[in-house]
């Protein structure tokens, strides 16, 4: 068995990992990015590619079933959290443009929730409009009416009543995203170490020592973002990460004209002309199989907003897990009992890829955790309870 030794190995290769990764790509080859491969779940091949600030860290939470069961769910740095990298896309696009030469497709123009009720509208514009009056909230909202949106989205079915717009929403392609993360790393000498599968973690004096079924990988410090495989890793160097999975599904329409210059909450239109239809969050396990009840919801509210819908056929259509914690908030921790590792875990890793890599990576270069990624610490939850 080979060991081999790096300053930095981040555990898992999907966004929020291969994100953090490459904001560590001046590491060069002293930075290794292990990951496990086809047979993990992985929501980073399966999510639906928004970059999306409207509503992030609302007064009244972000995770359903965190509401419906009341458990505390407010955080507003998440909210400016969120901002921040939206902020920040546009340099992360043009940097793996330049450095990969892959296009992401980033469009940020704006996005759209669409309201099919009075009553939805009313209800939806008096919550984002406290989300955008929250202190530190950078992003506005617009309220529009049917006429307000339809001046956006010509071909509007009659039950659309209005929606919410923010302009700091938008959409990219998420799987060039990922490519490209993962090329700018190896670009810059990093080791990108497929079908590394980490089983076990020793903490040792200044260093940690990660067993994989290809050997072994020294490493001065330590980066866990094996989404949900987090939650069994962490424990091994005093983290506790309570993350599950959360089932989203994602339909496929065959490509049309160019008829959605926006991207909406749950509908979009790739750069190529497929149309996604994309919600639903259920907690069935690791269970990622389809359900055709909840594809059908999905399919007829989106044939009530673009009514033409109904006539373009379904190509495919696939679910996959979210990471999610147990109020739908970020994870990011540093642990006290073993210093130089950590940990990081979200439910929203395309948006926050422009954070994670241009202002948490530095972070862990500089192995100085900042009080600002506080709120985002695991001691929030009854960490003792969740084990
Ligand atoms: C249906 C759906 C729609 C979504 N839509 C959006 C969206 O529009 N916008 C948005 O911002 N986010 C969206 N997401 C969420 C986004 O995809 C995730 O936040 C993101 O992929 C999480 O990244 P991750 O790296 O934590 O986990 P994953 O992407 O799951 O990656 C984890 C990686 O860790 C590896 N791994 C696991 N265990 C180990 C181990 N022991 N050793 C080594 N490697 C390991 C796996 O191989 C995997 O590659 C969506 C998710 C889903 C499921």
């Amino acid at each position: 068995m080979t060991t081999r030794a790096y300053d930095v190995a981040i555990v898992g290769g999907g966004l929020v990992g291969a994100a953090i990764a490459f904001g560590l790509r001046g590491l060069g080859a002293k930075l290794a990015l292990l990951d496990e491969g086809d047979v993990a779940h992985r929501a980073a091949r399966g999510n639906f590619g928004l970059i999306w600030v409207q509503g992030k860290g609302r007064p009244e939470g972000e995770y359903r079933s965190a509401q419906r069961e009341g458990r505390p769910v407010s955080l507003p740095p998440y909210a400016a959290w969120t901002q921040r990298s939206a902020r920040e896309w546009p340099r992360l696009a043009a940097l793996l443009r330049e450095e990969t030469g892959i296009d992401v497709a980033l469009r940020q123009h704006g996005g759209l929730h669409v309201c099919l009720s009075p009553d939805e509208l009313a209800a939806r514009a008096q919550r984002l409009t406290q989300w955008a009056a929250q202190a530190g909230n950078e992003a506005g909202v617009d309220v529009l009416d049917r006429a307000g949106v339809a001046a956006r989205l010509p071909g509007l079915g009659p039950d659309v009543a209005g929606g919410t717009f923010c302009a700091q929403d938008g959409d990219c392609n998420p799987l060039r995203l990922l490519r490209a993360l993962h090329a700018g790393v190896a670009h810059a000498g990093g080791a990108v170490l497929a079908g590394h599968a980490v089983t076990r973690i020793e903490p040792a004096p200044g260093r940690f020592v990660l067993r994989t079924a290809h050997g072994t990988v020294e490493c001065g410090r330590v980066v866990l973002a094996a989404g949900l495989g987090t939650a069994k890793l962490a424990p091994m160097v005093g983290i506790a990460m309570p993350v599950a999975p959360n089932k989203g599904q994602v339909l496929v329409l065959e490509r049309v004209r160019p008829f959605l210059p926006l991207p909406l909450e749950t509908l979009r239109q790739t750069d190529d002309g497929t149309v996604l239809i994309g919600d639903a969050q259920q907690e069935r396990g690791l269970d990622d199989t389809l359900d055709p009840a909840v594809l059908a919801a999905m399919a007829a509210r989106a044939a009530r907003v673009f009514p033409f819908l109904r006539d373009v056929r379904v190509v495919r259509a696939w679910a996959a897990l979210r990471v999610m914690s147990p109020d739908g908030f970020p994870v990011y921790a540093h642990s006290s009992a073993h210093p130089g590792a950590y940990a990081a875990a979200c439910h929203s890793g395309v948006t926050l890829a422009a954070a994670h890599a241009l202002a948490l990576a530095p972070a862990f270069a500089a192995d100085a955790w900042p009080a600002a990624m506080q709120p985002f610490s695991p001691e929030r939850f009854d960490v003792r309870a969740i084990a």
